[in-house]
């Protein structure tokens, strides 16, 4: 089998662990520190303030902006639960609308109809690894006075026009093992307000300013300098796995033509934390991936379900319509493009997907 996605441990990360256990130093310490600051330039920002994943990561992000109940995040469907559940966490309302169909993120046309007087943020996620549309989105947030919260967990690596994602408001990333920098479990967040990264520090770490002094509610949302050992011996891989990720999708892009292929517009830096097809015009998405699996080729289907038609997110938001996700969700396969495949393995995954 092919896997979709196959986690790399070199020798560099197997020492950084063993080097930290030894220590008897295992809580959040100066490797932490470390991995915050190895963050911090690889995105090009003044702060990285390192969580326990991606999810307290947006958690924390949202309430060191204020968001809390009565306000409203405007949000896309067509992500992983989490970026909605966080603004849930805060007692804010998610307010979902419909993203574009050639970059799958947030179409800032329909972000911008959906402010209202108690809109406070809005959380783009720059989904797959591909930046969403920041000049336009942050010029909705400029004209009302939003915060912008960059749900970057899968684009650590990507950039538009040499800024980096998470650096155009604050970012949350995720270091959970299938993404392409990765500490096991873990998350950081970016920015560049000094306000912002001291109220996520104390948010982390249950409002403390000096020990057993609490200024505010906050959480146990710290990690570990064993995680972030993992996690700083990543981060300094991190342009030669991008590079990879590239050329292995450029490579599929040339080879597949069975299946709509992905897009980079220029100016674009895609991460390409996962390489996804669309099986269009009413064909069989579910049965292409059982053709693929039985080939041996992993598949990972990003995501099925919009988070507007979830369960509980339905009894929030309303039976509301969002026909790109939705179509999308029935569409989308993601293939395998992460560093460790073999020209043979590209090849076999083209050939297969021609078939389909
Ligand atoms: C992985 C991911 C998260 C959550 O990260 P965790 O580290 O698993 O909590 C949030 N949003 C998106 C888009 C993700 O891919």
């Amino acid at each position: 089998m092919i896997p979709l996605s196959k986690p790399f441990i070199g020798p560099e990360e197997k020492a950084a662990v063993l080097s930290v256990l030894e220590s008897g130093m295992l809580a959040q310490g100066p490797v932490t520190a470390a991995l915050e600051s190895r963050f911090a330039s690889a995105c090009g920002v003044k702060h990285a303030i390192a969580t326990s994943s991606g999810t307290t990561a947006l958690h924390v992000a949202l309430l060191a902006h204020g968001i809390g109940p009565g306000d409203e995040v405007i949000t896309t469907p067509f992500t992983f639960i989490a970026s909605a559940n966080s603004i849930l966490f805060t007692g804010a309302t998610p307010v979902f609308v419909d993203i574009d169909p050639v970059t799958f993120n947030i179409d800032p046309d329909q972000v911008a109809r959906a402010v209202t007087p108690r809109t406070k943020a809005i959380m783009p996620v720059h989904l797959y690894g591909y930046l969403s549309d920041m000049d336009a989105l942050m010029s909705v947030a400029r004209t009302h006075g939003l915060a912008m919260v960059e749900d970057a967990c899968q684009a650590i690596g990507a950039a538009y026009d040499g800024k980096a994602a998470g650096s155009f408001g604050t970012g949350a990333f995720s270091l959970y093992a299938t993404k392409n920098v990765m500490s096991a479990e873990g998350g950081m967040i970016t920015t560049d307000d000094d306000t912002v990264a001291e109220r996520c520090r104390m948010i982390r770490s249950h409002g403390m300013t000096r020990r057993y002094y609490h200024d505010l509610l906050g959480y146990n949302y710290r990690t570990s300098d064993v995680h972030a050992a993992i996690g700083l011996a990543q981060i300094n891989r991190l342009d030669a796995v991008t590079d990879r990720r590239r050329r292995n999708a450029e490579f599929l892009n040339g080879a597949i033509n069975s299946v709509v292929t992905p897009s980079v517009k220029p100016k674009h830096t895609h991460a390409w934390h996962q390489y996804t097809v669309r099986v269009d015009r009413g064909r069989d998405r579910d049965a292409a991936v059982a053709q693929l699996n039985q080939a041996g080729i992993g598949t990972g289907v990003f995501y099925p379900v919009p988070v507007h038609r979830q369960g509980y997110m339905r009894d929030i938001v309303g039976d509301i319509n969002l026909p790109v996700s939705e179509q999308m969700a029935r569409e989308v396969i993601s293939l395998p493009v992460h560093p460790q495949l073999s020209q043979a393995d590209l090849e076999t995954i083209a050939a297969e997907v021609n078939t389909l």
